[in-house]
């Protein structure tokens, strides 16, 4: 494996004189030092925070396909320091998740997070589901629960009147439906129709698709997300992806806690990449699915597979990080079962990790925030003019600074940053 290096810091021109303050908050917060640690100084940054167990990604969400709320979302918690941003394998997508990285980086000199693609290796998975209904089923007195329950605007529906062509009488219908780049398979409109008019279309990232984006220079991990119950899918995806992902610095595998047997699982997936994994590997703990922007509850799955995972010694190789459920209350949870940062010194790891060997390693290696990562500064983006769809967020730099404000508010008990009072 190639030695990792540092992600560089470029000299940039300076920002617009309104975005300064930006510059200013962003650098002095997420620029502090970490505390002292004997890191390997040639790892890049986004390992070095696994490492010590202060990792943080964006996920944007792998059916989440608004161009505009991803390129906001990236450029503001870039801003707010995060290591990774996980977001669909969609090259338009991909594309955004990159422009809003750009964009921040002009604006502060902070570190360039890992862009990551998901992909899933069956269809049982609930990140990759849409919903879908015909709008001209709906009845018109219908109240529409379903726009209201929906955490990602992602329905829209009107009522339109108009005439009947044979009896020229004034009809009323609804139109519209699901915006399906927006709707990211929470599920929570399905139970809320009373007349069970919506449907769940699922479907798998197409292989040979995802390994074109691979062969990318802008993405730097891919994320398979699996359910643990059928291995031989996960073994069918891992060979129809395995002429690309020798061009990624982490392979990531997201699963659920399928109980005792999750680590046999693990192992079993482990020995299946480890003959072409040639760089860092990672397990996602997937606790409640897209629900972190629920409430405080929504967090306790999470952190009861990090302690089962805790405690097992013969799990692979590989970090671990956190999602599902994740929230503003997952940190002090973490803290109170005693795995907050808690490290521990790894056993001898096969030659990928050969720079990690001897040094303390975190049990828990980050935290991913989803929809409530989302929420937060969705609240910000939602009140943006819209010229044409689109709004860049660093044309408001009021409304960049709340939004900074409230990403720095989730990502700085994870990096221990110190927010300066407004
Ligand atoms: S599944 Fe979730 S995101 Fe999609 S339309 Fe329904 S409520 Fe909205
Ligand atoms: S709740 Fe059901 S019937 Fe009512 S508008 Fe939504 S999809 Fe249509």
């Amino acid at each position: 494996m190639a030695i990792p290096t540092l992600a560089c810091s470029c000299s940039l021109p300076p920002p617009p004189p309104l975005l300064r303050p930006i510059k200013t908050l962003a650098e002095s917060v997420v620029r502090s030092p970490p505390p002292p640690t004997p890191a390997p100084s040639a790892l890049h940054r986004p390992v070095e925070s696994l490492r010590r167990g202060d990792w943080v990604k964006l996920i944007c969400g792998a059916g989440f396909e608004d161009a505009a709320d991803v390129r906001n979302l990236s450029l503001v918690y870039t801003l707010a320091g995060v290591d990774c941003i996980d977001c669909a394998a969609e090259a338009s997508v991909v594309s955004a998740v990159n422009e809003g990285i750009d964009a921040a980086l002009s604006i502060a000199s902070v570190g360039r997070p890992w862009v990551m693609i998901s992909v899933n290796d069956d269809r049982e998975d609930v990140h990759f589901r849409k919903a879908e209904f015909n709008p001209e089923d709906c009845p018109v007195d219908c109240s529409r629960p379903c726009e209201r329950v929906c955490p990602a605007n992602a329905i829209s529906l009107q009522r339109v009147s108009g005439e009947d062509e044979y009896t020229r009488n004034t009809t009323i219908k609804v139109q519209g439906g699901v915006i399906t780049e927006r709707c990211y398979g929470c599920g929570r409109c399905f139970p809320v129709c009373p007349y069970d008019k919506i449907r769940s279309v699922t479907y798998v990232r197409d292989p040979t698709s995802t390994c074109e984006l691979l062969k990318r220079d802008d993405v730097d991990a891919i994320e398979i997300h699996t359910s643990g119950r059928r291995t031989d899918l996960f073994n069918e995806l891992w060979n129809s992806l395995s002429n690309s992902v020798g061009h990624v610095k982490l392979v990531a595998v997201s699963l659920p806690d399928v109980g005792e047997s999750t680590v046999s699982v693990m192992n079993t997936m482990y020995s299946i990449m480890k003959a072409r994994l040639q760089c860092y590997n990672l397990w996602q703990l997937d606790g409640r699915p897209m629900s972190g922007d629920i409430g405080r509850g929504a967090t306790r799955e999470a952190i009861a597979f990090a302690v089962h995972m805790a405690a097992k010694r013969d799990k692979p190789h590989g970090f671990c990080q956190l999602a599902g459920g994740t929230n503003s209350h997952t940190v002090d949870s973490l803290k109170r079962v005693g795995l907050f940062q808690a490290t521990t010194i790894p056993e001898t790891f096969p030659d990928i990790a050969t720079s990690l060997i001897g040094c303390p390693q975190a049990v828990i290696g980050g935290i991913a925030y989803g929809g409530y990562a989302r929420k937060i500064v969705g609240r910000v983006l939602s009140k943006l003019p819209m010229h044409d769809g689109h709004a860049h967020i660093e044309d408001y730099p009021g409304f960049l600074l709340e939004a900074l404000r409230e990403a720095l508010a989730l990502v700085g008990p994870v990096k221990s940053f110190n927010l300066p009072p407004l």
